[in-house]
């Protein structure tokens, strides 16, 4: 369920006096679904920026300046590696995946990931990986003897580390994850799994085809823990057919039962004309707008009415999880896979449609499994389309992760690297802002611009007003809705 369409953010300490950004309780925050369905349209989740959609073709190495020249010169470096298969379809998925038995297809996809790999060997600095994360699909479709080769062959061209001061993670799915594996898995040096839950009600399960037992994902968290992994994420999804209200309460309450380090409540976006998957469900099933924004806000209390910390967007911590912890210190940097601690300066996506990023822009490989093999074979590499920021890029992109990690704006900074005062430098930005002041989502001091406590529910509308690329456009109907 990660978005590899998520770009990174320096660590940037944030002046302090600020106003209202403590990481309390909701109860202190209070929502409407009057002012929650004002911000629900469609927007961009802010990924990266640009945004993926605003790539443009680009080709490997042609003499020209390309942004994976800056590999040369990092200091510390993420993998991600993109595994797409899966053994069945879950309805409510848009994630770029193969739904194959045929186990022959992800081994040869593995030779050519690792071809891929070898392709860097010559163009990136041999730097530290202190992250790694295998996103799908589903990663555990590989076997142990392929995870295994995965990582070895990875271990050959990256300087991969085993340690606490590294984050190693692994989407698995938790109808198919062998326990035994979670030993392959920690000796290969991953310390963080996620697990795709979605909803433990049955109705709903049958709905999106996805059976699981709570028992299921009991064993695997029990088994993960007891082998050392130092973080447990869940994802629950909330609009799925058939939920509501109390249903989606109760497998709230079965997850708070099972107590994973973190918990990312992601909104169903419903797309059939986009996604085909999303045809098989059944449309009569779908809860109304109004019952989401319920769901939503039931779920979210709960959550931190259990002690959960909310960090912004949909996501939430333990409070004694390290991301709580920073969240609430002002050290919260953003990459591929949401919110985290340790930013590195590169990042290199291996396999179909994975991005990659450095400081000078973003490439992004091709997604059919076709196109990126015949790629690879030709070429070593399988880049399709891409984008070299501008300066003016930069400065957009440094400012809405500074809005999505530290919820509030440096002004001075901004003026310094502008030369104008804030308020001339973005007149523009501030007049689409202006109803996110009168409701109360963000306020300003004379240094800072910041984001309210209960304007955390809205940091992509926020982002979205410094996009240069979304106004004047009619892009927005592209976007998934905010609720
Ligand atoms: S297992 Fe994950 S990637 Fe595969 S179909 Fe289900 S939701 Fe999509």
């Amino acid at each position: 369920m990660v978005d590899q369409s998520d770009f990174p953010v320096s660590d940037i300490s944030t002046p302090s006096g600020a106003g209202d950004q403590s990481t309390g309780p909701l109860s202190s925050a209070p929502l409407s679904t009057e002012l929650l369905s004002r911000y629900a349209g469609p927007c961009p989740r802010y990924t990266s920026y640009p945004t993926a959609d605003r790539f443009v073709a680009m080709q490997g190495d042609d003499g020209s300046a390309k942004p994976w020249h800056a590999l040369k010169d990092v200091e510390t470096l993420s993998l991600y590696v993109h595994i797409p298969f899966c053994r069945s379809l879950c309805y409510f998925c848009a994630c770029n995946k193969i739904i194959t038995r045929q186990y022959g297809l992800a081994s040869s996809y593995l030779d050519n990931v690792l071809k891929e790999a070898q392709w860097y060997r010559d163009r990136v600095a041999r730097a530290p990986v202190v992250q790694l994360h295998l996103g799908g699909g589903t990663p555990t479709f590989l076997n142990d003897g392929d995870l295994r080769r995965l990582m070895e062959g990875l271990g050959e061209i990256f300087d991969l580390r085993i340690g606490d001061d590294v984050e190693y993670s692994i989407e698995a799915d938790p109808r198919t994850l062998e326990i035994e594996t979670l030993d392959t898995l920690r000796e290969l040096g991953f310390n963080r799994l996620s697990l795709g839950i979605q909803d433990f009600n049955p109705d709903v399960q049958r709905a999106i085809n996805r059976i699981c037992s709570v028992e299921q994902v009991r064993a695997l968290t029990e088994g993960a823990r007891a082998r050392g992994f130092g973080s447990i994420s869940y994802d629950l999804i909330y609009g799925l057919p058939g939920q509501d209200v109390a249903s989606l309460e109760k497998t709230v309450d079965a997850v708070l039962d099972l107590a994973p380090d973190r918990i990312a409540l992601y909104h169903y976006a419903h797309l059939p004309h986009r996604f085909k998957a999303q045809r098989l469900i059944d449309s009569d099933l779908m809860p109304p707008p109004a019952e989401k924004i319920a769901m939503q806000l039931a779920a979210s209390r709960r959550l931190t009415d259990a002690g959960y910390v909310f960090l912004g967007m949909d996501h939430f911590a333990r409070p004694d999880d390290a991301l709580a912890t920073a969240a609430t210190e002002g050290r919260l940097a953003r990459n591929f896979q949401g919110y985290t601690l340790m930013p590195a300066d590169a990042l290199v996506g291996l396999g179909a449609s994975a991005i990659s990023y450095s400081r000078d822009g973003y490439w992004q490989n091709h997604h059919s499994l076709k196109e990126y093999a015949g790629a690879i074979n030709a070429r070593g590499e399988a880049i399709c389309r891409g984008w070299q920021l501008s300066e003016d890029d930069r400065l957009r992109q440094w400012l809405i992760m500074e809005l999505m990690c530290h919820l509030r704006l440096d002004k001075r900074v901004l003026e310094q690297r502008t030369g104008l005062p804030f308020a001339d430098g973005f007149a523009p930005e501030l007049a689409r802002l202006q109803p996110m002041f009168d409701d109360g989502l963000l306020g300003q001091t004379e240094s800072d611009l910041f984001v309210t406590e209960r304007g955390r529910w809205f940091l992509r509308n926020a982002a979205a007003a410094f996009d240069t690329y979304l106004h004047g456009t009619e892009q927005s109907a592209l976007y998934s809705r905010v609720l």
